[in-house]
């Protein structure tokens, strides 16, 4: 695998933190710190703050996504947000399947595909998210897990579409913790990972898939975890909401 056909993607995950002026203040505050990034740089912020966090980031280097979309276009679901409502703010990118939604708001492999494929039909390229809980990896089961939820949320998912699909590998465990995957954990998940898409698709689309890895990445542990061959990024949570902390991060992953 050549990690160069690879562009690194370092994106932050607001989740529900930040008004829309403390959005303002913050985007302010990281571009200026970025703007020499050799990486693509993304801030997933909470809906309210969406418009915002664009006009903030207008001239700079900063990309806006969401951190959910809904499946269905439109219609009678009170609280959702559909992929073409952002599609038609402007937004590029979008998480899907954050191991909190499945957590706590009854995300399933089968709803995650669904909202994959309304945010693909969108135009939207969506930021996926898998990873085992920490009793699957004490069992031995977390190659089999990741397997199992990158195959459910990419059924119906064409090879070209992939352009539109980077995976987040993401240890439960690991999220929001201070526990971090060591860099050979993190490499081998995500090395499964490649594995899946040259299985569903072929070695090229493989080597081509951002993977990134997700779960108290910090200003301390980048390094080391982006220099992993499958590892092609981050998804960051907490550090992603101090400015020096995530340009510390994108610093890492342009070198
Ligand atoms: C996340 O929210 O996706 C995440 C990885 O959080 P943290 O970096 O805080 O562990």
């Amino acid at each position: 695998m050549n990690k160069q056909l690879r562009k690194a993607i370092i994106a932050g995950n607001w989740k529900m933190n930040k008004t829309p002026a403390e959005t303002t203040k913050l985007i302010e505050e990281i571009a200026p710190l970025v703007k020499n990034a050799d990486c693509t740089v993304i801030a997933c912020v909470p809906f309210v703050d969406l418009h915002a966090a664009q006009e903030a980031a207008k001239g700079t280097n900063i990309e806006i996504g969401a951190e959910n979309c809904h499946w269905a276009t439109s219609g009678a679901f009170t609280g959702e947000i559909s992929a073409d409502m952002l599609a038609s703010m402007g937004l590029k990118y979008v998480i899907i399947g954050h191991s909190e939604r499945r957590q706590y708001f009854g995300e399933t492999d089968v709803t995650v595909n669904n909202r994959v494929k309304a945010a693909i039909a969108a135009g939207l390229t969506v930021i996926l998210c898998v990873g085992e809980l920490l009793e699957q990896r004490e069992q031995g089961i977390t190659s089999e897990i990741v397997s199992l939820q990158t195959k459910i949320a990419l059924q119906g998912v064409s090879k070209e579409q992939l352009s539109q699909i980077v995976i987040a590998y993401e240890p439960v465990w690991a999220i929001g913790t201070g526990k971090t995957a060591t860099a050979d954990q993190a490499d081998e998940v995500c090395g499964v990972i490649r594995d899946v898409i040259a299985e569903i698709y072929d070695i090229e689309s493989a080597g081509k898939m951002t993977i990134q890895y997700g779960g108290s990445m910090n200003e301390q542990n980048a390094d080391e975890l982006l220099s992993k061959i499958h590892v092609d990024g981050g998804l960051i949570g907490g550090a992603s909401l101090v400015a020096e902390k995530f340009a510390k991060i994108i610093e890492a992953a342009s070198k």
